[in-house]
């Protein structure tokens, strides 16, 4: 898809990465999408070892490298154990509250390569215990029916223990209010339209540096394609795009992040507290070019900004979050304004940061 006019085709091309499913370690079809929706703006494509897409556009080859990641993986389940009745256990990959699954479709893919359709299962309403109606499922508790009556019926459908369970979510653009949008894995696909976007408007600009836009693996178990491409990569700074937690829902503990603000660059989180010169410089930026933009102290999460910063001698990184409501659950939902607040910013970042601004941040 190219080069989006409004924010109805952010949304379209959002949507296509959406429906992609790319649990971590499984995420070869974010890369192709990625790949075929860029492959005319003129960056060089790489994989490092463990499955990071890496593009680079050597805009001045003598100017400071820059490393812009977002991570494509998303949050699921392994199959653990297949019941003697042929229910079927389910190990975690990422973090998801049970709660959030239950009761929706889930999509066993199996190591044969086909698919089956079921419910994460639940005890109905009318026949719970007290204590099951007063306290939140356990990840132990939870399962996946596929209408399976023994494990011999699994066995005999070649479902093996590592088989992937995927969350199942539908996209869409909501009517009362066209800005907001939701879908599955809109953590991190948001960040991966974002980058997508950036590629693409890459094209025929000049940018003074070396620039590395890299769709990073395994963010959900630990930033861990973050930190094989950054030793691969070596950069002087380093950007993490990603979605972080919005407190804009009545029961959420107080927080300033909301949709439809703008981007919010992230000044501390568990893993990382940002470079204060890169930080202000990126802010100063935003608020010259009339982009909408704030600043917030995370409460939870972390991103590939952790690992990021451990390049090669220590890196100069921030994170730039989108906003979103629902996260590591089906259906996530941001704004359209947040995400094209960070195209656009990140856009200004490549096309002004050069040798003269890397000195000026630059503690060597
Ligand atoms: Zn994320």
């Amino acid at each position: 898809m190219a080069i989006a006019k409004n924010k109805n085709e952010i949304y379209k091309i959002l949507k296509s990465y959406m429906e992609i499913e790319g649990m971590s370690r499984y995420e070869d079809d974010v890369v192709e999408a990625l790949k075929k929706n860029t492959e005319k703006s003129g960056f060089k494509y790489s994989r490092d070892g463990m499955g990071s897409l890496i593009m680079n556009k050597k805009g001045d080859p003598k100017g400071p490298k820059i490393q812009i990641a977002a991570h494509m993986d998303e949050v699921g389940f392994l199959v653990r154990e297949v019941t003697p009745k042929g229910m079927i256990l389910l190990s975690m990959v990422g973090g998801v509250w049970p709660a959030t699954v239950i009761g929706t479709e889930g999509i066993l893919m199996s190591s044969k390569g086909k698919r089956y359709s079921g419910v994460f299962g639940h005890t109905s309403i009318h026949i719970m215990t007290d204590s099951q109606f007063k306290n939140a499922p356990l990840l132990k508790e939870l399962y996946l029916d596929i209408g399976l009556k023994s494990l011999k019926e699994a066995e005999k459908l070649g479902i093996e223990p590592g088989d992937r369970v995927q969350m199942s979510g539908q996209s869409m653009q909501l009517k009362a209010n066209p800005d907001f949008v939701a879908g599955k894995s809109m953590d991190n696909r948001a960040g991966i339209t974002v980058i997508d976007q950036l590629v693409q408007r890459l094209k025929g600009k000049k940018n003074p540096n070396d620039l590395y836009v890299v769709g990073t693996v395994q963010e959900e178990v630990g930033t861990r394609g973050a930190r094989t491409s950054v030793s691969a990569i070596e950069p002087d700074v380093a950007i993490a795009i990603d979605t972080c937690a919005s407190h804009d829902t009545p029961n959420a503990i107080k927080g300033i992040q909301k949709l439809g603000n703008g981007i919010a660059i992230r000044i501390k989180d568990g893993g990382t507290m940002m470079d204060p010169k890169l930080v202000d410089y990126i802010y100063k930026l935003a608020k010259k070019k009339k982009i909408p933009v704030y600043k917030f102290v995370a409460q939870g999460g972390g991103t590939d900004a952790a690992n990021l910063q451990f390049g090669k001698g220590g890196v100069p990184t921030i994170a730039l979050s989108i906003p979103q409501r629902y996260l590591h659950s089906p259906i996530g939902m941001a704004s359209l304004t947040d995400i094209k607040a960070a195209i656009d910013l990140l856009e200004e970042f490549v096309l002004n940061f050069g040798s003269k601004e890397m000195k000026s941040i630059s503690y060597k």
